[in-house]
């Protein structure tokens, strides 16, 4: 159920890759007044249509509580990702009272997803993945349209990481955030599974889903 939507006004996109952007956020009530939010996000390159970009939030919070995230401190299980479909067919229904034209003509569609955690955490993952899943089967069977994920990730679980690429999940964007320069400014924001790129690697080639990552 719609409980509020916001349009942010039109606006130069100042980035390397879009040039021009028109965002709208929805809220959507799921059960006994908690909400989950959904971005959706307009692009055009060059005066052409590129894709809409969607920011499916769960609001499901985040076990590791970095100390700067909003995430840490949403309300855990609020709604799990299994209403990602419900969520962009919600969106796309919305966005189409004034982006009719747009919708049409527009060849892909990207998503993320925002606030349900780190997306390595072997249960957010699996959620994460059936989401994706259930994305594919309901728009790449019957349209045209192509579809790609976008996920963010401390690493974490290194051998979840490396099961995505075994998997060939269809990523545009997989980016690593480590949160600090140094290893022990990244503990105090992180905890005790801070690691460099260079140690990040190494597990994602070594490490194995019985080991302990932890
Ligand atoms: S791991 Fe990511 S989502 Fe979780 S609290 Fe830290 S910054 Fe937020």
């Amino acid at each position: 159920m719609l409980y509020d939507s916001s349009h942010h006004p039109r606006e130069k996109y100042h980035s390397r890759v879009f040039d021009e952007q028109e965002g709208y956020r929805y809220t959507y009530v799921v059960r006994d007044g908690l909400f989950i939010e959904t971005g959706a996000y307009l692009h055009w390159l060059n005066g052409k249509i590129v894709d809409v970009a969607f920011d499916l939030s769960c609001m499901s919070g985040c076990a590791y509580k970095c100390k700067f995230c909003s995430s840490s401190r949403y309300n855990n299980g609020v709604s799990p990702p299994m209403k990602s479909v419900e969520q962009v067919e919600s969106t796309v229904l919305n966005l189409g009272y004034s982006q009719e034209s747009f919708l049409s003509e527009c060849g892909k569609f990207t998503f993320s997803f925002e606030g349900m955690g780190e997306p390595s955490i072997p249960d957010v993952s699996e959620n994460i993945m059936k989401a994706i899943g259930a994305i594919r089967k309901r728009y790449s069977s019957e349209s045209t349209k192509e579809i790609q994920f976008i996920l963010s990730t401390i690493g974490a679980y290194p051998s979840v990481i490396r099961s995505w690429a075994d998997e060939g999940l269809p990523l545009e964007t997989l980016q690593l955030s480590l949160h600090a320069v140094s290893n022990l400014n990244r503990r105090r924001l992180v905890g005790a599974t801070c690691q460099n790129v260079k140690e990040f690697l190494k597990r994602c080639r070594t490490s194995t889903r019985s080991a302990q990552e932890h």
